[in-house]
């Protein structure tokens, strides 16, 4: 870890943003916006949403994205993969999102058509991968754009260096920050940013917080997606199944202690994966003692 991640600017502040997903039902839009509601007054420093597996799920990313940018003043970023379509295709996309008013893109490869865990093969007249990708919006406009990094590996990576040297590749094709996989070993992190730093690449790595609104089916996803569940977990959730409002206390709990001691080792902005839900993100917000204004947070977790 260098000297720049821990006292970045020489000064303390928390950053934060929310991701969403676009709903499939009318129930889960209601529910989406009553979320959004509740975490505006949290002033985010941007909200994405994501872009559904196997580029499957253009229209309902765009409609959230132009009501965002439409009824909020939440700075939105839209996911956009580039599996399966070609070069073109891909750039009909982003034009209708930066129509639509978007200047910030989470930029991905995306899952592979068979699903997550099937082999990859890029379109022949594809992008190959997230790397190509972000050199291709960059070619369109200077945008701001996010992308993906993999704290214990990404899936389909044959080890830590070359997951690393895809990261850079993303870097020096533009983006201007990486937003990580979720975790719950900050040693693990740690590790990962300082390996990232010795690699040169110098854009934040900004950790994705994931809320535990349901441990087994969080393990069922995390080993698809290469992350790992510590057995700590397992103790803090035991004996819980039942009781709903014990489990979102500890799920709050662990949630805002990993984002504490994160901050004590010099991380200052994280991403938080909503799943489309505001009271867990609040409790922990809270817990951290965050304002809901700027100002205030300013000021926290010091
Ligand atoms: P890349 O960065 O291109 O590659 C990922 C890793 O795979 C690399 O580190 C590299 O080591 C390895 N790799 C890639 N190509 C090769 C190759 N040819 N040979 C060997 N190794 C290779 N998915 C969605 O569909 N929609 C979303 O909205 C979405 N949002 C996400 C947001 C975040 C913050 C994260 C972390 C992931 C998200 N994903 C999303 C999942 C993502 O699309 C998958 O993890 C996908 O499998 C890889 O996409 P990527 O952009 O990370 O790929």
């Amino acid at each position: 870890m260098t000297r720049e991640d821990r006292h970045p600017q020489g000064k303390r502040r928390l950053g934060i943003s929310f991701e969403f997903f676009p709903p499939k039902s009318e129930e889960m839009e209601g529910q989406l916006w009553t979320t959004i509601e509740e975490l505006a007054g949290w002033n985010p420093d941007f909200v994405s949403v994501t872009y559904g597996a196997g580029g499957s799920t253009k229209a309902p990313t765009l409609t959230t994205v132009r009501r965002l940018i439409a009824e909020t003043s939440l700075p939105t970023a839209a996911h956009i993969t580039c599996v399966g379509a070609t070069r073109e295709e891909v750039r009909h996309v982003a034009e209708e999102f930066i129509a639509a008013g978007v200047r910030r893109f989470v930029a991905l490869r995306g899952d592979p058509q068979g699903g997550v865990g099937a082999a990859y093969a890029p379109h022949p007249g594809g992008f190959a991968n997230a790397a190509e990708l972000v050199a291709g919006l960059k070619e369109i406009g200077d945008f701001d754009i996010s992308v993906s990094a993999y704290p214990e590996k990404h899936p389909e990576s044959p080890d830590v260096p070359a997951d690393i040297d895809m990261l850079k590749r993303k870097a020096d094709n533009g983006a201007a920050r990486a937003l990580t996989q979720f975790f719950f070993d900050n040693d693990v992190f740690e590790r990962y940013l300082e390996w990232v730093r010795a690699a040169g690449v110098t854009i934040p790595v900004v950790p994705g917080i994931m809320l535990i609104q349901n441990l087994t089916q969080l393990k069922r996803f995390a080993s698809l997606c290469g992350a790992s569940i510590p057995a700590f977990l397992d103790e803090r959730f035991a004996g819980l199944d039942d009781q709903p409002q014990a489990r979102a206390e500890v799920a709050a709990d662990v949630a805002a202690e990993q984002i504490e001691d994160l901050v004590r080792r010099g991380i200052t902005d994280f991403h938080i994966y909503t799943m489309n839900r505001a009271p867990l993100v609040s409790a922990v917000l809270e817990r951290l003692g965050l304002g809901r204004d700027g100002e205030a947070r300013s000021g926290a977790a010091a």
